[in-house]
């Protein structure tokens, strides 16, 4: 027997028709390209999704073709993610930091019809257009007299043209929940780019999970920053949250230096910010150089990658933030875990709380976590076994766009993604990343973490950032040495640091070497480069050998 509840189709268009509806003078400000800040409402977002939708309709772009952006976080780029999904097209996300070789690639690959692009990004399209024969038309995000000239692009038309031309009148379709809504590609650090190709279901339950009090905690009393890019797995889905909350929307645009985010935080009452480590060192950087306290910030969104303990005791205790270390996968939409604590360790020592706090976190309804050893047997939740971490879950990725499966089954017949983590779970479900299984360091048979060793050196003063990696040893297999890019016009030396892992690691965990350099690599998405960082190592040699 079927229930008698009536049936919807889960589709992110009944987001914009909800905020619209219900939060229709919730603010959306977004620091623009140009230079200067820009605000509107739900409804007014609402309404140009609508005639979005429509250009796309005059186009005769069909159902699932795919419109790709390539786009800073702004109210425009919004407006994509709403009216392209809402009328049943596949909008793909591009990340601008990706070599153009790669991103004609990804362009192909997607056989793009349509492609939107900041202008800050013009010389990317001017070297990729002609090698792009699938996409049709060009859109400058920008206003009809600010469309660059003899750009040698053809079909380019400013976006406000080409939606100006557009009324609003248009009926968001219904159609099956379980359609492709967008699509974004990992960075592929080795081997071709990979498509996750989101549909509207895995969309909408990842927006209405990432709401809850455990996990964002994200209302309608909100401002909210996404600092993380809109180009990067939907910024993890806060434009979706946002709208499904009414939350005021905050975005940074280009601007992405300690100053500006700190200045857009105090001046427009931001409450919850999210980003990768990376971003908010920049952040407290700043604060901390110019004695500044923040005014309306709550609590930080902070993953990617591992969270040093430094910074979240850095938040925590100078400036009253509360850090939400969170952990997930572009196949993962991208929310896998979260770090808040139970009921029963609220009467902890803090010392306590705060080693919960810095592990990934707990899986929240909608994605189960298991550990399993290297012929898939599930390792036990003790905090100690590690494992290879495997997810499963309503918006984790069964097959890659046009590509295979990853899944491993297990005994179940249940499908689960190998994430390429290493990890352990505790019995109270707290994951703790190690390490990538690719950048573990394999020592005289037991295992070192390389995050273990990096939060070390990054609780150091003068240490700005920190990567470990493993060297070749003869004995040893590998053995740990620490690249460190200094904080400006710090001092430090090899046995200082050396000297400060006293105490704090096993000794024989505590790295060989320490190799100065001007900046750790970073990829396209703010995270470590370790693929770079052992490629200008390539001529190194551990002491002594
Ligand atoms: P890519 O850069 O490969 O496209 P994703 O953005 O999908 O990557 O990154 C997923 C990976 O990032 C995870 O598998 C994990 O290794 C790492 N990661 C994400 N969040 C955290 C975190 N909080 N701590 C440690 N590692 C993390």
């Amino acid at each position: 027997m079927l229930g008698l509840m009536q049936n919807q189709p889960l589709l992110i268009s009944s987001l914009i028709r909800f905020a619209e509806r219900h939060h229709g003078d919730a603010e959306i400000v977004s620091r623009r390209v140009e230079g200067d800040l820009h605000r509107y409402t739900y409804r007014d977002l609402a309404r140009r999704a609508r005639q979005v939708a429509k250009a796309l309709d005059a186009m005769k772009v069909a159902a699932s073709d795919r419109v790709a952006s390539l786009a800073w976080n702004g109210y425009r780029h919004m407006e994509l993610y709403y009216g392209v999904s809402g009328s049943e097209r596949v909008l793909h996300t591009i990340n601008p930091r990706l070599h153009p070789e790669q991103i004609a690639w990804i362009v192909n690959h997607a056989e793009d019809q349509v492609l939107c692009f900041d202008t800050t990004f013009l010389p990317i399209i001017q070297a990729v257009h002609d090698k792009c024969p699938t996409v049709r038309k060009w859109i400058a995000l920008c206003d009809a007299d600010r469309l660059p000239a003899d750009t040698g692009i053809p079909n380019l038309e400013s976006y406000e043209a080409w939606i100006g031309a557009q009324g609003d009148d248009y009926d968001w379709p219904d159609f099956d929940e379980n359609t492709a809504s967008s699509l974004c590609y990992t960075s592929g650090t080795t081997g071709n780019p990979k498509g996750a190709l989101y549909s509207h279901r895995s969309t909408v339950l990842h927006a209405f999970a990432a709401a809850l009090p455990d996990v964002m905690n994200i209302s309608a009393r909100d401002a909210i920053l996404p600092v993380v890019p809109m180009f990067h797995v939907n910024a993890w889905g806060t434009p979706y949250t946002a709208a499904l909350a009414g939350a005021k929307v905050v975005f940074p645009g280009p601007a992405l230096d300690g100053k500006s985010i700190y200045e857009l935080i105090e001046a427009e009452g931001v409450t919850m910010a999210a980003g990768v480590p990376t971003v908010w060192q920049m952040l407290l950087n700043h604060v901390s150089a110019n004695g500044l306290k923040f005014h309306s910030l709550n609590r930080t969104i902070i993953g990617g990658s591992a969270c040093p303990p430094a910074m979240i005791d850095a938040f925590q205790d100078q400036y009253g933030v509360t850090v939400l270390h969170a952990w997930g996968m572009t196949e993962m939409s991208p929310l896998g875990s979260l770090s808040t604590l139970k009921n029963k360790h609220l009467g902890l020592p803090r010392d306590e709380q705060m080693k919960l706090l810095q592990k990934q976190g707990r899986a929240f309804h909608g994605v189960d976590l298991k550990i399993v050893n290297a012929e898939g047997q599930e390792q036990p939740w003790d905090g100690k076994s590690y494992g290879d971490l495997m997810a499963r879950g309503h918006w984790v990725l069964h097959s890659y766009y046009k590509g295979s499966s990853p899944l491993v089954e297990d005994e179940r017949g249940h499908g689960w993604f190998p994430t390429g983590d290493v990890a352990t779970i505790d019995p109270d479900g707290f994951m703790q990343i190690t390490d990538r299984t690719k950048d573990v360091i394999k020592s005289g048979g037991e295992w070192i973490s390389s995050i273990d060793i990096e939060n070390i050196a990054m609780a150091h003063p003068a240490v700005a950032m920190a990567a470990c990696i493993g060297m070749p040893h003869p004995k040893w297999d590998e053995r740990p040495i620490i690249a460190v890019a200094k904080k400006p016009g710090a001092e430090l030396t090899r046995e200082e640091l050396l000297k400060f892992y006293e105490g704090k690691t096993a000794k024989w965990q505590i790295p060989d070497d320490v190799v100065f350099v001007d900046a750790i690599p970073l990829g396209a998405t703010g995270k470590m480069l370790k693929t770079k960082l052992r490629e200008d190592l390539k001529d190194y040699k551990l002491p002594g050998l």
